[in-house]
């Protein structure tokens, strides 16, 4: 379940602080250390996946539960009507740098597309 490796897998065992924003039996969300948007949350499953690519059909509960933890935290930060982005990169040409996958919940801005 746990990479000893990831920085992520550390965020979720509490060897390593976060400003933790919200928590469920699936996922913890957390301010990103370096916001590009005045809300920049990190929404990750407790398990650890690398990427997209390594998502089992068996953690599509899992995986839908960054969804309805973008939801609450979207209300909670007071972004939820005016708009936000939820976004997951996938490996380093799309610009995943943590391997533990991390939808960012951006908002607060107004957001263009398409992205760079
Ligand atoms: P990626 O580039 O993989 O899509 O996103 C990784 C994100 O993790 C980046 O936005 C980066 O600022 C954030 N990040 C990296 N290290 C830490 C950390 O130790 N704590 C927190 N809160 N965020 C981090
Ligand atoms: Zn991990």
């Amino acid at each position: 379940m746990s990479n000893d490796d990831c920085l992520f897998c550390k965020i979720v065992n509490g060897e390593i602080p976060a400003e933790l924003v919200y928590e469920s039996d699936s996922a913890v969300a957390f301010r990103d250390i370096n916001p590009q948007a005045p809300t920049h949350c990190l929404v990750i499953p407790r398990k650890h996946i690398s990427t997209i690519n390594d998502i089992d059909p068996g953690d599509e509960q899992i995986v839908g539960s960054l969804y309805t933890a973008a939801r609450e935290i979207a209300a909670q930060e007071g972004i939820a009507d005016a708009g936000y982005r939820a976004v997951m990169n996938c490996n380093e040409g799309a610009g995943q740098s943590v391997f533990h996958i991390h939808l960012h919940v951006l908002g607060g801005r107004s957001l263009s597309w398409p992205p760079g």
